[in-house]
């Protein structure tokens, strides 16, 4: 018999799918690795699996404690999978940007769920960095993930993504090219191929709001570079931990409108039915263009699934009320 023991156990070995319609006017094979083949439809599943284990190794959460998280949806869904076979309880805090349909979908899988603003300062006490850090600190029994600063988010891609992405492409890989939020993704991937082989280009995608294409370019955190956007998942107003700018070799950043419509074109004309980030990604790819030969091999990563935008992405008022129709 073939099985495994429990839904845990089929996080990862995702596959790799080549892209045909999209990416047609850039000459590389380009290959999508596909992540919403997680349980939790989505690539968090690896990193919160791998830092719930961390906390238990390290004895920072103890049965039936609380596992509390500030995040947009994803994370929330992967540590929701590990707290229920683990036996935890599990709050997450979210921003008020977030769709309706995340929200819901945690609470499916048994989450509390805490609403928090999303046009204040990460500093402000309303923020959801700072309402899930006190929860925190006022829970018995709590371990607050931190998944922005948490090393273990990056290690989980480190030993994971990367190793499968090197194999899978048979260490041919040139280019790996993925959006930034925490960072855990990017830079433990871009850390396992460039110690493969030191000549892959890792490519950040980020997006108008976001600190972090300026900062990789001139080490300087500018606070005009921040405003609120409508991409999800991408994009930061801090500079998390695991994000490592060493590893990156550059940022291009998307506009909420392309992202939006091209979430849309790659369900209809790739037939990947995938989240606001995966658009964001294939425009930022189109326009690195001039960096990829015909030899070359790219890998972009999707993130996550297109269930999760059915109210906004995939809803012509949503995508008319923003102008992106
Ligand atoms: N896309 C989506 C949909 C996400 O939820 C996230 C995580 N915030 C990202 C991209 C960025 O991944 P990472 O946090 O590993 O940089």
């Amino acid at each position: 018999m073939k099985y495994v023991e429990n839904i845990l156990g089929t996080i990862g070995n995702t596959p790799l799918v080549k892209m045909n319609v999209l990416t047609s006017e850039i000459e590389a094979l380009v290959l999508a690795k596909y992540e919403t083949f997680n349980p939790g439809n989505s690539v968090k599943d690896r990193m919160a699996l791998k830092m719930v284990e961390e906390a238990e190794e390290k004895g920072l959460i103890n049965k039936g404690g609380t596992i509390i998280e500030g995040t947009s949806g994803n994370t929330g869904m992967g540590l929701a999978l590990a707290a229920i076979v683990k036996g935890y309880k599990m709050v997450c805090v979210l921003s008020d940007k977030q769709s309706k349909e995340k929200m819901d979908i945690l609470k499916a899988v048994g989450c509390e769920v805490v609403v928090c603003p999303t046009n204040v300062a990460a500093d402000d006490p309303q923020s959801y960095y700072s309402v899930a850090r006190k929860m925190a600190e006022e829970t018995p029994n709590s371990w607050y993930v931190n998944q922005y600063d948490n090393l273990a988010n990056s290690k989980a891609h480190y030993e994971s993504t990367g190793p499968e992405i090197w194999e899978q492409t048979d260490g041919k890989v040139t280019h790996f090219v993925a959006g930034v939020g925490t960072g855990g993704t990017i830079s433990g991937v871009g850390r396992f191929l460039k110690e493969q082989n030191p000549n892959i280009k890792i490519w950040g995608i980020d997006t108008y709001g976001s600190v972090f294409k300026k900062y990789h370019e001139t080490r300087e955190f500018d606070e005009n570079e921040i405003y609120p956007y409508t991409t999800e998942g991408i994009g930061e107003d801090i500079l998390p931990k695991n994000v490592d700018f060493d590893v990156i070799d550059g940022f291009t950043k998307v506009t909420d409108k392309d992202a939006a419509v091209y979430t849309r074109r790659l369900a209809k004309e790739e037939g990947f039915f995938l989240g606001n980030s995966a658009g964001a990604a294939v425009k930022g790819l189109l326009q690195l263009k001039s960096n990829f030969s015909k030899e070359d091999v790219v890998v972009v990563l999707f993130h996550d699934h297109g269930s999760r935008y059915v109210g906004k992405i995939y809803n012509d008022e949503w995508m008319k009320a923003h102008d992106f129709m």
